[in-house]
């Protein structure tokens, strides 16, 4: 949660059309928008991101993603148009494209690949989206910023209850089918060859995501909970995919020469301190809490409830995920408008009752429910400049006495940061260390802060799942 204004971001509706030569095939597409039109659209869109992700405050590491990134465009079909590669910071696992050339990669990924040959391989796969126009090829773009889009705000900033369930499992930006999918695989593989790399990396890549993925399955089955589904990637083809192994091997034609970049040990270096799971600045979860240092804000919630932190909105929802609450965040600039008066001016004319004043260290809070069929529990806590709204709901139709005791509890649960929070809300990082003979990923993973998850999450950031074991003089990944 880095707590931004929400932003209605729908790109639907957009009128395409005329027909357009496709730069990879070079076919003519009907449904298709103009390259200036693309181009002012995948502006409009990337400055949209800008506003609802953080991106990663690490030069080093931008200048090096720009760099392959630049290097993999330069040999792709459409080498003429200027690409702008970044570095979200999310811990999710994702990479993305918008039309026109802005090229997105999480740190949440980046920490799973392991060397620069695969780095380049998603890099070339989501170039591989841009060249073959595939954004544009949609009639409407599905954003998970669409998370947002899809809010329809009552006043001037709280989310809709009917809507909240939509945003549930929604991956950050959904593949584009498998046609798709593959056929950017391919036009990746492609650029690996022609800009020197395996194109056999983006089998490594699939193969490390989609273990990645079984691991994630696995460990929320034993949990009992749904599984978050991640980009197309990966989702859509297992690597021994007839059609995928011919794509790279039709590719692999493409090499030339013996020059064959891989680039391990550079790119490993590369992440040594980079932050491993939440970062600071969007606030940690740790266990049912969540703690934001820069907001000087915890929160506790019921046990067994999902913590979805968003950069617009914190939502959690019950294990059943019929009940939500959300939190958004906004700042006044009338600091003597009470708890009670921001409240009812955000819920306008809906009718409220059950209504409660309570207070904590240094602020004031003030809840209440909107009867009705949709009967939602919304409350607000103001403290100085600060202003934080809860809004808890059903699913679908449900009674809100359900969970409304805990929706209660957990806006109740509001509080500043004590120094011992402060201390659990340090972040992990990714530290590089030298494996020593007769080092395991059981003797790595003693005393790690991912606790039971330690050795499993080890071997998948190294490439050694489900059994590998680390060899001598071998850099590793590890989280400290
Ligand atoms: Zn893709």
């Amino acid at each position: 949660m880095i707590f931004r204004p929400l932003l209605v971001f729908v790109l639907a509706g957009l009128v395409l059309g005329g027909c357009a030569a496709n730069p990879v095939t070079g076919k003519q597409n009907f449904v298709m928008m103009s390259e200036a039109q693309e181009m002012a659209l995948g502006q409009q869109a990337s400055e949209q991101i800008a506003q609802q992700m953080s991106m990663l405050k690490d030069p080093k590491l931008q200048a090096y993603v720009q760099r392959i990134g630049t290097q993999l465009a330069n040999k792709s079909h459409r080498s003429g148009i200027p690409y702008q590669f970044n570095v979200v910071d999310s811990p999710d696992i994702n990479a993305f494209a918008l039309p026109g050339g802005h090229i997105y990669i999480n740190r949440g990924l980046l920490i799973y690949l392991n060397s620069e040959a695969q780095m380049a391989a998603v890099l070339g796969h989501e170039i591989g989206h841009v060249t073959a126009r595939h954004g544009v090829r949609q009639q409407s773009i599905a954003m998970g910023t669409g998370l947002i889009g899809q809010l329809i705000t009552i006043g001037t900033g709280m989310p809709a209850a009917g809507d909240l369930s939509n945003m549930l499992g929604t991956a950050m930006v959904r593949g584009y089918g498998r046609d798709m999918e593959l056929e950017a695989d391919g036009l990746g593989a492609e650029y690996l060859a022609r800009t020197g790399y395996r194109p056999e990396a983006v089998l490594d890549v699939i193969g490390a995501l989609k273990n990645q993925d079984t691991y994630s399955s696995q460990k929320a089955a034993a949990q009992g909970k749904q599984v978050e589904s991640y980009h197309g990637l990966f989702s859509t083809h297992p690597t021994h995919d007839q059609r995928l192994q011919q794509v790279v091997a039709q590719a692999q034609g493409l090499t030339t020469g013996d020059a064959q970049r891989v680039g391990r040990d550079d790119y490993l270096q590369m992440l040594d301190g980079m932050i491993y799971g939440d970062s600071p600045e969007q606030g940690i979860v740790r266990g049912q809490r969540f703690l934001h240092t820069e907001l000087n804000m915890v929160l506790d919630y019921p046990k067994g409830w999902v913590i979805l932190n968003r950069p617009d909105v914190l939502l959690a929802h019950t294990p059943d995920e019929q009940g939500f609450i959300a939190l958004t965040m906004e700042n006044l600039s009338n600091t003597n408008v009470s708890a009670e008066e921001l409240l009812r001016a955000r819920v306008g004319k809906q009718r409220l009752t059950q209504d409660l004043a309570f207070s904590g260290t240094g602020y004031k809070g003030f809840t209440a429910t909107i009867p009705g069929d949709n009967a939602r529990r919304v409350a607000a806590i103001v403290r100085g400049k600060q202003a934080f709204l809860f809004i808890g709901a059903f699913r679908g139709r449900g009674p809100l006495e359900l969970y409304d005791e805990q929706f209660v509890q957990t806006i109740r649960s509001f509080r500043p940061l004590t120094a011992a929070d402060k201390k659990n809300a340090q972040p992990m990082r990714i530290r590089l260390v030298r494996a020593r003979q007769g080092d395991t990923y059981a003797k790595l993973a003693k005393g790690s802060p991912l606790g039971d998850e330690a050795e499993a999450r080890l071997r998948l950031l190294n490439a050694q799942w489900p059994e590998g074991q680390p060899k001598a003089g071998q850099w590793l990944k590890v989280v400290r």
